[in-house]
């Protein structure tokens, strides 16, 4: 039985819909995360779930029982703002006891639980300072605590990460995990941040444009998108799309571009679910790219080497094609000739194909 659902919940600013019929359940304890670029509507998502911001069409459940036109205080859940939204004037220990001492709970019960979850923070030592007098990490942790010490069966968070700067985030990331063990509860969590998604997410729902575009397992998202959309925004650096026409060289399936011809065995059984022969646009990941030998003319992709961007364990280079951007990643014990044309080679299993009209993944 999903704990949370959302059924065709949709929202309305004046006669603007930002937010499209979004249909979506979660399960008991679930990390469910909502991932899409500014603007695609996970705050307002998130705060309708609240009860921050009113809906204008659907419903949300919550163990089975309607909640959509619930007070927040009345939905057991709670929730942390990207902007942490503390009380200056309060120490960490009041700011973290407010919902409860609102709540009019005994006075040694709120000093446990304060205690107990400042512990499982690191926030004991800071239990009487300011806000004003904590770290950009520490403010953060106050936030999460002012959720956690409330013992709701759901955690709502938007964003609560994005005002840290990259070491502290990805910090701050772990320790989400691990608070995630410790305990259970449900939560959803929004972000802009796909590699924040993909790491933390047991599912992942993608949104553009106030629509879900797609959800599902990290890796599904990875191994399977669904379009292209979902293809150039889940992975980093993101899938290279190539232009191609569809063609059938020596009875072989092959996708030929600009300048590059390759075979698509992988997708020789898929005649049925392709476009009749024509354009087609083909995605390989960057990490999808291998050396190809200099005298080799068969499956091949030759491209103007423009900058390599040495990352340690491996390199990124950037070409163009087309008038695009392609990131190639390769081991670093691969010869570069920045400056150069390189061929590659890519296995048919590693091309990713899509609809030109509809952008849909055909697979
Ligand atoms: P996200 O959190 O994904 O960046 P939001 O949910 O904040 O996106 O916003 C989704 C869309 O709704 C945006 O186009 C935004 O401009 C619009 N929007 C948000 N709040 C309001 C509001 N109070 N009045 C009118 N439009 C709004
Ligand atoms: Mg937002």
């Amino acid at each position: 039985m999903p704990v949370i659902k959302l059924e065709n919940l949709a929202k309305q600013y004046g006669s603007t819909r930002v937010i499209h019929d979004i249909n979506l359940s979660m399960d008991e304890n679930e990390f469910t995360v909502m991932v899409g670029p500014s603007g695609c509507g996970k705050s307002t998502t998130l705060r309708m779930i609240a009860g921050l911001e009113s809906v204008t069409g659907g419903k949300i459940f919550m163990d089975d029982k309607e909640i959509s036109q619930l007070e927040p205080k009345e939905r057991d859940l709670a929730m942390v703002f990207q902007d942490y939204a503390l009380y200056p004037h309060m120490n960490v220990a009041r700011n973290m006891s407010f919902g409860l001492r609102l709540a009019k709970y005994p006075k040694n019960e709120i000093s446990k639980r304060v205690n107990e979850i400042a512990n499982t923070l690191g926030l004991t030592q800071f239990l009487t300072r300011k806000p004003s007098q904590l770290s950009g990490g520490q403010r953060q942790r106050v936030a999460m605590g002012r959720a956690l010490v409330r013992d709701t069966s759901t955690l709502l968070m938007d964003e609560p990460l994005s005002n840290l700067d990259a070491k502290l985030r990805g910090q701050m990331r772990v320790e989400l995990a691990m608070i995630r063990q410790k305990f259970s509860k449900n939560i959803i969590y929004v972000t802009h941040d796909q590699v924040e998604a993909m790491t933390l997410g047991d599912r992942i729902i993608v949104m553009q444009g106030g629509y879900i575009q797609q959800q599902g397992t990290p890796e599904e998202l990875y191994k399977k998108p669904r379009n292209k959309f979902v293809a150039g925004f889940i992975g980093s650096p993101p899938m290279n799309f190539f232009n191609a026409e569809l063609t059938t060289e020596q009875g072989k399936l092959t996708a030929v571009g600009n300048g590059f011809s390759l075979r698509l065995s992988g997708h020789q059984n898929r005649f049925d679910t392709l476009p009749d022969k024509g354009g087609i646009t083909i995605g390989i990941r960057p990490s999808a790219f291998k050396p190809a030998a200099d005298n080799s003319n068969h499956n091949i992709i030759e491209l103007p080497v423009i900058v390599s961007e040495y990352v340690g364990s491996y390199v990124v280079l950037i070409s163009e094609f087309d008038g695009n951007r392609v990131a190639i990643e390769l081991d670093t014990n691969v010869p570069l000739h920045v400056g150069g044309l390189m061929k590659f080679t890519v296995d048919s299993n590693d091309v990713y194909l899509f609809n030109q009209n509809t952008n849909d993944a055909i697979y």
